[in-house]
This record gives C-alpha cells, sequence and structure tokens, in this order.
C-alpha cells in the first residue's frame, strides 16, 4: 500500500484561487457541482455497460446518495457511477485537461493584464466550476472511488486541502463509484449540515438530474422534542428528464431552472422551443436561446451547447452534428429514438436520421426567432433587438452556409440606416423605398459614425433616400453572399457610377452631361496627374457639399474591405 504526494498543476492552483473566492456568496452551488460529476459518472457507466454488462455487478439501479455526520462536520456525496482509477483519480482531479476551462483561464489572464481585476461573475457562471468547487465549503476533500469492473484491492483514496498539492493511496473498496467527502468549516458545517437545507438546495439546481439522489429520512421525535435522522431513504429530487415530461406538465420557471442547470448562465434565457417530433425521424427537442453571449462566441471551432441523448441515455455533450455552426450559441437538449446508443461523433456527421433532426431543429430556433422579431408585443421586439445586438454577427455567417434558409434569414437580420441607428429590416426597408426606387442602397464602414459621414451618402440625404448602413466586421462578407432581398438588389453606393436610374430627373442628368462636358479639360490634367493611382476620374452629381470622392469599381473590393484586410495584414 502506498502513499504518494502529487503537485496540483499551476492552473488548478489559479482555478482553485479564483473559484474559492469569488463564488464565495455564493457557495451553495458547490453540491450542483458534486451532483452533476456524479450524475456524469453514472451516465458514463450505463454508456460503457452497454458494451460490457458486467460493470453493473451487482447494483444495476444507479443512483446518487448525499449523507452528513454533524459531529464529524462530513458531508457526502456518493454515487455508483464509473469510478476512478489511481490514474484518473491524479489527472481528472489534479489537471484540467478542458479546452473551455483553459480558454477561460487565458480570458482572465488577459483581463489581469488589461488591469481589470474584476472577476466578472457571468464569466464564471459560463464554464462548470466543478469539482474545486467544494473548496468554498470544506477545507479538506476526501475521495474515495473504484473503477467500475475493477477488483476491490484496487480503490483509491484522494485527498487535498485544495492547497497546493493532494496525496493518493490504494485502498481496499467494496463499492463501485466515488463518494466525495467534504470536511466544511465550522461556518458551513453549521450552515448546510442540515437536512432541509440541503434538499432546499437540491430542488433548486439538481431536481431534473435524472437518476435519483436520496437522503436519509427525518421524523419529528416526540420524546426527544426534534428531528431525528432515521435509516431509511427517500428520493429528494423529480428525477424525471425535464424534456420528458409532458409540456403541459412543466412550469416555465422549471423551464427557467432547466435551463440554469445546462447552461451555467446567470440570466434567464430569452426564448426556449421543446417539442416533440414524430415520422420520418423521431426525436425531442428542448433548445434555448440565451440572452448574453459567451465569451468565445467567435471560436468557431467551439462545439454547439446541443447535448445528445438516445432514448434518455446521454451520449454526449456539445453534439455540434446536430445544430448548424451559426447556430452555435443555442444550448439543448436533443433525445432521438432512432438513433444507435453506441453512436460517435463521426458516425453523427454521416447520418441521415442526424441530418433530418439538424434541419428540424434549425427550422424550430428560427421560428423561434421569428416569433420574437415579428411579434406585436412591444417586450419580445425589444427581446428580439437584444438578441441581435449578442448575436446578430453570428446569425450573418448563416446566409453564406445555409442556402436552404437564407430567405428567413434575410428577413431576420436587422441593420442600422441613414432612417434608424438600430432595427431595420430589409421589409422595413423596402416599405418606405421611393417611387421609382428599384435596388436597395448599402454602404459599408468601420462605424455608425464614418458610415454615417461618408460623402458617398450626400445625394441620398439631398433625395431623402435612405441608405442601409452595413458597420459589422462580417457584412462585407455578407454582402459576397447576400445580393438581393425579395427581387430587390443591394448596390453598394461607394462602388462605381451609382445608377439613380429613375430617381434622377432629367434636369439632373442634363446638368451632369454639361458638367462632365465643361470640367472635361480638368478632368484630363487629374487623370494625368493621378495616372498611377486611380483607374478614372469622373464627375459625378452625387455629391452635395464635399468637393470629391473616391469610388472603387462595380465587382472591386470595396475601400472598406481593402481596409479591412490591410489591417490583417493581407
Ligand atoms: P467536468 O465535470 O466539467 O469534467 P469537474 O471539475 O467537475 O469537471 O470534474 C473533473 C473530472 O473529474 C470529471 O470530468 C471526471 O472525469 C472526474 N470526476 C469528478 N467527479 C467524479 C465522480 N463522482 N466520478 C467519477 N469521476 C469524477
Ligand atoms: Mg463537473
Amino acid at each position: 500500500m502506498s502513499k504518494h504526494t502529487h503537485a496540483f498543476q499551476a492552473e488548478v492552483k489559479q482555478i482553485l484561487h479564483l473559484v474559492t473566492h469569488s463564488l464565495y456568496s455564493n457557495k451553495e452551488i458547490f453540491l450542483r457541482e458534486l451532483i452533476s460529476n456524479a450524475s456524469d459518472a453514472c451516465d458514463k457507466l450505463r454508456f460503457e455497460a452497454l458494451d460490457d454488462a458486467a460493470l453493473y455487478e451487482d447494483q444495476p439501479n444507479l443512483e446518487v446518495r448525499v449523507f452528513f455526520d454533524a459531529e464529524a462536520k462530513t458531508l457526502t456525496i456518493r454515487d455508483n457511477g464509473i469510478g476512478m482509477s489511481a490514474d484518473e483519480a491524479a489527472s481528472h482531479l489534479g489537471t484540467i485537461a478542458k479546452s473551455g476551462t483553459r480558454e477561460f483561464m487565458a480570458k482572465l489572464k488577459d483581463d489581469e493584464k488589461a488591469g481589470e481585476q474584476k472577476k466578472d461573475a457571468n464569466l464564471i457562471g459560463q464554464f462548470g466550476v466543478g469539482f474545486y468547487s467544494g473548496f468554498i465549503v470544506a477545507d479538506r476533500i476526501t475521495v474515495e472511488t473504484r473503477r467500475a469492473g475493477w477488483p476491490h484491492d484496487k480503490g483509491v483514496r484522494w485527498s487535498s486541502e485544495g492547497t497546493g498539492e493532494f496525496e493518493i493511496e490504494d485502498i481496499q473498496r467494496a463499492n463501485r463509484g466515488t463518494d466525495v467527502i467534504l470536511h466544511l468549516r465550522d461556518e458551513e458545517a453549521e450552515e448546510f449540515l442540515k437536512t432541509w437545507k440541503l434538499k432546499s438546495i437540491i430542488s433548486k439546481y439538481s431536481d431534473h438530474i435524472s437518476l435519483p439522489i436520496l437522503m436519509n429520512k427525518e421524523e419529528w421525535d416526540a420524546d426527544k422534542q426534534q428531528q431525528v435522522t432515521k435509516d431509511e431513504w427517500e428520493t429528494v429530487n423529480k428525477a424525471a428528464a425535464l424534456w420528458a415530461r409532458a409540456k403541459s406538465d412543466i412550469t416555465d420557471a422549471e423551464y427557467q431552472a432547466f435551463y440554469q442547470q445546462i447552461s451555467y448562465d446567470t440570466e434567464p434565457p430569452l426564448a426556449y422551443t421543446h417539442n416533440r417530433v414524430e415520422g420520418r425521424s423521431e426525436y425531442t427537442q428542448l433548445l434555448y436561446v440565451p440572452a448574453k453571449a459567451p465569451f468565445d462566441l467567435w471560436n468557431r471551432d467551439k462545439r454547439g451547447g446541443v447535448k445528445l441523448y438516445v432514448k434518455r441515455v446521454f451520449i454526449m455533450d456539445d453534439a455540434e452534428a446536430l445544430m448548424p455552426v451559426y447556430l452555435r450559441f443555442v444550448k439543448g437538449v436533443i433525445d432521438s429514438a432512432d438513433l444507435p446508443l453506441n453512436v460517435s461523433r463521426e458516425l453523427l456527421q454521416e447520418s441521415r436520421d442526424v441530418k433530418a433532426i439538424r434541419e428540424g431543429s434549425t427550422k424550430r430556433v428560427l421560428g423561434m426567432l421569428e416569433a420574437l422579431a415579428d411579434s406585436e408585443s412591444a417586450e419580445d421586439k425589444a427581446k428580439y433587438q437584444r438578441f441581435w445586438n449578442e448575436f446578430g454577427a453570428v446569425l450573418k455567417e448563416g446566409i453564406g452556409e445555409d442556402f436552404q434558409n437564407r430567405e428567413r434569414l434575410a428577413k431576420l437580420y436587422r441593420f442600422a440606416s441613414t432612417h434608424a441607428d438600430e432595427g431595420v429590416s430589409f421589409a422595413d426597408y423596402v416599405s418606405r423605398m421611393k417611387e421609382g426606387q428599384e435596388v436597395i442602397y448599402v454602404i459599408t464602414g468601420d462605424s455608425l459614425a464614418a458610415a454615417k459621414a461618408s460623402p458617398q451618402l450626400e445625394i441620398f440625404k439631398k433625395k431623402g433616400i435612405e441608405v442601409l448602413l452595413l458597420i459589422d466586421r462580417v457584412d462585407e462578407w455578407m454582402l459576397s453572399h447576400l445580393y438581393e432581398f425579395e427581387g430587390k438588389s443591394l448596390q453598394s453606393v461607394a462602388k462605381g457610377a451609382v445608377d439613380l436610374g429613375k430617381l434622377q430627373d432629367e434636369e439632373e442628368k442634363k446638368q451632369a452631361e454639361v458638367a462632365a462636358e465643361a470640367f472635361k479639360p480638368t478632368l484630363d490634367k487629374l487623370k494625368a496627374a493621378l495616372k498611377d493611382r486611380a483607374k478614372d476620374v469622373r464627375v459625378t452629381t452625387r455629391l452635395v457639399d464635399s468637393p470629391a470622392c473616391v469610388v472603387v469599381d462595380e465587382g472591386d473590393m470595396s475601400g472598406h474591405l481593402a481596409r479591412m484586410l490591410k489591417q490583417a495584414g493581407q
């Protein structure tokens, strides 16, 4: 029997420090984290046991038990899930392997460099704080575990005070699975070692864990005049997967609680949709649109936020094949009745059932957004604008990715224009088009102020013609995929000789011709002087106050795009 001391990976020390200090005001979440790990461990066992039923040993019922010893001041979270080998305990409880957590740490370091000391609670909420959150309330954690299917003498005890190091030793352990034993500090023992308190935290955060969470029964003892703990166990959570229950039985508060449980978002979602789909492919979907963008929204490699279940058995987190990349902000659960339980990420990419699920889910999400955008209620409209401010730029990626839904997507897009600083849809624009106007005029720019100040807008302002101001970085890219809306083409006012078509009266056309003739000598001189720098110099009627402006040829890169590429070093 050997006992070894190991040092935590440097990042773990940082996480420990951060978690214990910044989350102290919200310390009860430790229980949610540890129960969620226990539940994950049971999911993993169920999954591995598909190939090897012997892993169940003599305990086929997966469950989590929560119990305490008020005298010893210990609280134990026990599961009969997959358990850990000594190597797994050392690596899973001593290092940080998850890419999300690494990114998170990197972001925090950036903030620190930038002198921002505020450890944004929201940011912390966006990643699971995990096992180490136990140290918010405990000054020592002991983990006793044995991996399913391994001999009883291959048990492991992991123990740490959550400072620099942890110890690992071999133990005998008959029970498969893991006990996480928290040695609570006095103050926390006082607060948490009460059955009613623990029950209320469990129902707040862990009601929808699909396993039973058991606690000892308590009874009023008339002689002693107090509650006494009995040897019997009772289930204290609902233990039914929320999405599998009938819609009519689920309250809004339950939907919200479930969202917080899967997303770690501190804010309620903007909208959600819950459906059972039958037909060619059978599945249940419960999908949420968050109110706030996560810090890593721009990482297109980041997997999506949708968990895949097959007939209530958890298969994988972040199943990116279930949602198009441009909807990577959607969170939720999809439970399929058709997929095989041993489906892999690779198989998912090719499966026709998955394709049907992805198409169906995309339509649902777009429908949810349309319901907000087109709603009569001012509250919904405001919600949609909020959504747009957070996620609009990502939704614009869809125009090049999702040919099937491009019309629906274009209708959901919102812009600034010379008419309003935000919230202008193509439909709004079209409804305000002037008599005789055939195209949708747009201009791109780095900022609202820059776009508004563009001299190329002068003639449009003078004539009261609206121009869309496209100021997102993705807009140039979007324009290369979106040429028209309901038959009206999009035309950049910064390109070519803007053809005002029927909007220009005869008088103006004549003036332009006369001016071109009169200024020919001047133009020739300018052309000669700018020989290597300008393709052409011509007289224009598009300016009202400015003497001159630079435009690019139809089909050439716009000045804005050229500047962006130059900035990016291309
Ligand atoms: P996460 O759950 O997001 O992976 P945690 O910090 O909560 O991160 O847990 C780290 C890892 O420790 C888990 O991924 C798992 O491998 C292991 N682990 C934690 N608790 C248990 C448990 N009760 N049973 C088995 N493994 C566990
Ligand atoms: Mg966890």
